[in-house]
């Protein structure tokens, strides 16, 4: 069986997965490797880390959106994947949530390519990707509180990405993050980012992940984010709102 790991991983999670399913993740691991030899993608390689590592972590992300309620199964809910990369964690959770309403947004076009291509293959057409930096994109009409729940692993300090990413909520709208052990610190840093962008820290909750130990820092947003947030490109990450 391909994805042995992974089909484990998914089970224990709740989230059983379908042959389709485990096909569509083998299919991801190769086009990932074989991409990786000319775009840098990700420096984790070996079959048995990404199952855990991308495909899995990114699956304890979803089923602790769905324990919250923040996600249900079969729901329409419209998702922005802030800085994916290759694809996480937004994209193995599209893959286990059908109806899920995909929007990835990555600064990197070798990496928006790889996507499009990935996607095709991947029988996924419904993913919109887009090429563009938050800082820009968050000033379009079209995505500006577009989103109920914006995601982003591994982008930014949180006094930084919620900068970046509560503008694109609605309002009522959840930001979703795994962090590492600098989770507490973090979320200190971040609280006049939260103040003055108008969102707040809603819970801390260990993440279900098959590997490294993560906590899943949720937040939501109360009210519209002042027009003048994002700043410029680069500002945020040079002078976070501290
Ligand atoms: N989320 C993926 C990738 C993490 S690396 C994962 O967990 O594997 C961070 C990615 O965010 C990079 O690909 C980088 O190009 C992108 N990124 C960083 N700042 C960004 C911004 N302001 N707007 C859009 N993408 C950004």
């Amino acid at each position: 069986m391909p994805m042995e790991v992974l089909a484990r991983t998914a089970e224990r999670l709740g989230l059983p997965l379908s042959a389709q399913q485990l096909q569509q993740f083998e299919e991801y691991y190769h086009q990932l490797i074989a991409a990786n030899r000319r775009v840098s993608l990700t420096s984790i390689t070996d079959y048995q880390e990404v199952q855990r590592r991308h495909f899995g972590e990114s699956l304890a992300v979803a089923a602790a959106l769905y324990r919250v309620g923040v996600l249900k199964p079969d729901e329409g809910t419209r998702v922005l994947d802030l800085g994916a990369g290759a694809g996480f964690p937004g994209l193995p959770m599209r893959i286990v949530h059908p109806t899920l309403q995909l929007t990835i947004l990555e600064a990197t076009r070798k990496k928006t390519a790889f996507l499009e291509s990935l996607l095709a293959r991947l029988g996924l057409e419904d993913v919109t990707v887009i090429t563009g930096r938050a800082e820009a994109v968050a000033h379009d009409p079209v995505h500006r509180e577009g989103y109920d729940l914006v995601l982003a692993r591994a982008v930014a300090p949180l006094a930084v990405l919620v900068e970046l990413a509560l503008p694109f909520l609605k309002v009522g709208g959840s930001l979703a993050t795994p962090k590492g052990s600098r989770a507490p610190q973090e979320m200190t840093e971040a609280g006049r980012a939260l103040a003055l962008c108008r969102g707040r820290i809603v819970s801390a909750e260990p993440l279900p992940s098959p590997a490294l130990p993560l906590t899943l820092v949720l937040m939501q947003k109360l009210a519209p984010t002042p027009a003048a947030y994002p700043r410029r490109p680069g500002i945020p990450t040079k002078r976070p709102l501290r």
